[in-house]
């Protein structure tokens, strides 16, 4: 076994690491993830750590070879960097600025991933909405998912992560008018309160990013949001943090992922003076408290709806594991990206892991809904696709990785049974 560890803090860190940790082979950052298999070649070889950093990006990650966890889902880069400064994020100083891979190799790499089965994409980038600019088109992305929407075969685009600063109308309009353009967005954001927002170097205000909700829900009613909230920046006061509270009352976010503030050596906040640990933590279960109600109040808003949802792989933890297994149900993803157990009725036809399945919702709970509607006699229909056929094919060893063939270059990996994840790229060895 070898140890390499990668990424913005290993970037950081360099040298440190292997001082620190001896046993690690390698070292690598955030621009050559494509040298990391001769890097791990060399260390074997010469029997000692290897540390390489590079400054700037020279292969797009999502152009390498990689082997996806799961078959009906897939992930696409569409730009590297980023052109904010955060005062909290370590990302401007170690991934430098914003790169854009061209719309034509983007969209190759989504049909090469459509021809191998997968169903749903998601496009990835520091700030989605800013993209195109460094090759002087402000409307790219808004291109870009529109002519998603001309790929034939594939049934949902999402993407992540959006930036309000630079959000616009004209990519509101490509989700609502282009039908595989799920209604859904995850939209960063951080804190409520302007004063705070200016001090994280974050350019929108609370306005405008309830400005844009306002719009995103006339164009897409059903659209469910979800966001990134940091409690606890340094300087954030009691009336700070009930803006925040004010904005996520009013923004009815269908989930959100909240942090206690924690200082990152290198970023330009690091040397503020920390809020006590005490007050950090009170606010932040007076926030968990709210979103829990506001989570729960939209989820069983949802109670009677009809929904296609994505079969996700029920021994996954993705999927809920243990849960599915205790009671027999299965798992999948609404085209809003909601987390549904469902429930198969007896005798009916049992979808595969990337199939799609029609259910009513029957429950909401703050983190997911029920859709039982099946065993009652209700809505149950199963719709087969090519993501299917292609778990089946992989199951049934019909899709063979280990005799030549494609040499697993169809990234579906080996059969499967341990556990499915969200289809992130993993780097596989290939030798010349
Ligand atoms: S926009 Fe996101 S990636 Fe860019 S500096 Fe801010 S937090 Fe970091």
């Amino acid at each position: 076994m070898q140890i390499a560890v990668g990424g913005c803090l290993a970037q950081k860190d360099r040298g440190e690491i292997v001082e620190k940790a001896p046993w690690v082979d390698v070292v690598f950052g955030t621009h050559n993830l494509d040298v990391l298999p001769a890097l791990l070649d060399r260390a074997r070889h010469n029997a000692e750590a290897q540390v390489e950093i590079e400054e700037s990006l020279q292969v797009f990650p999502s152009t390498l070879p990689s082997r996806r966890d799961a078959i009906a889902s897939g992930w696409v880069s569409i730009s590297v960097g980023c052109n904010n400064t955060c005062t909290f994020c370590i990302v401007p100083s170690l991934r430098g600025k914003e790169r854009d891979r061209r719309p034509g190799e983007i969209l190759a790499e989504v049909e090469a991933l459509v021809a191998q089965g997968v169903v749903e994409v998601t496009l990835l980038g520091q700030n989605v909405n800013s993209y195109g600019v460094e090759f002087g088109d402000r409307g790219a992305f808004a291109r870009l998912l529109r002519a998603c929407g001309e790929i034939e075969g594939l049934e949902r685009v999402r993407f992540t992560s959006p930036h309000p600063a630079a959000f616009t109308d004209d990519v509101i309009d490509a989700m609502a008018e282009t039908p595989n353009v799920m209604p859904s967005l995850h939209m960063p954001l951080q804190s409520g309160s302007d004063a705070v927002l200016r001090a994280m170097r974050r350019s929108y205000r609370s306005a405008k990013f309830l400005g844009i909700l306002d719009r995103v829900r006339e164009r897409m009613p059903d659209a469910a949001i979800t966001t990134d909230i940091i409690v606890g920046f340094p300087g954030e006061t009691e009336e700070d943090f009930l803006e925040t509270l004010r904005v996520v009352e009013a923004s009815r976010f269908a989930s959100a992922f909240t942090f206690q503030y924690s200082p990152r050596p290198g970023t330009p906040a690091f040397d503020l003076e920390p809020l006590p640990k005490a007050v950090v933590q009170e606010r932040f279960e007076r926030l968990h408290a709210l979103q829990e109600r506001v989570s729960l109040a939209e989820n069983e808003a949802q109670v009677g709806r009809s929904v296609e949802l994505l079969v996700l792989d029920s021994a996954g933890k993705e999927a809920g594991g243990r849960k599915d297994a205790a009671t027999a149900r299965l798992s999948g993803r609404s085209p809003d990206n909601r987390l549904v157990h469902f429930a198969v009725p007896d005798g009916a036809e049992r979808p595969r892991p990337g199939d799609l399945v029609t259910v009513d919702v029957t429950r909401g709970a703050p983190h997911y809904l029920i859709a039982d509607s099946g065993i009652d006699g209700g809505m149950y229909a199963v719709r087969r696709t090519r993501a299917g056929d292609a778990w089946d094919a992989v199951q049934s060893g019909e899709h063979d990785h280990s005799h030549g063939g494609c040499g697993d270059s169809c990234g579906t990996g080996a059969p499967t049974g341990g556990p499915v994840g969200l289809g992130m790229p993993s780097l596989r060895r290939v030798d010349a």
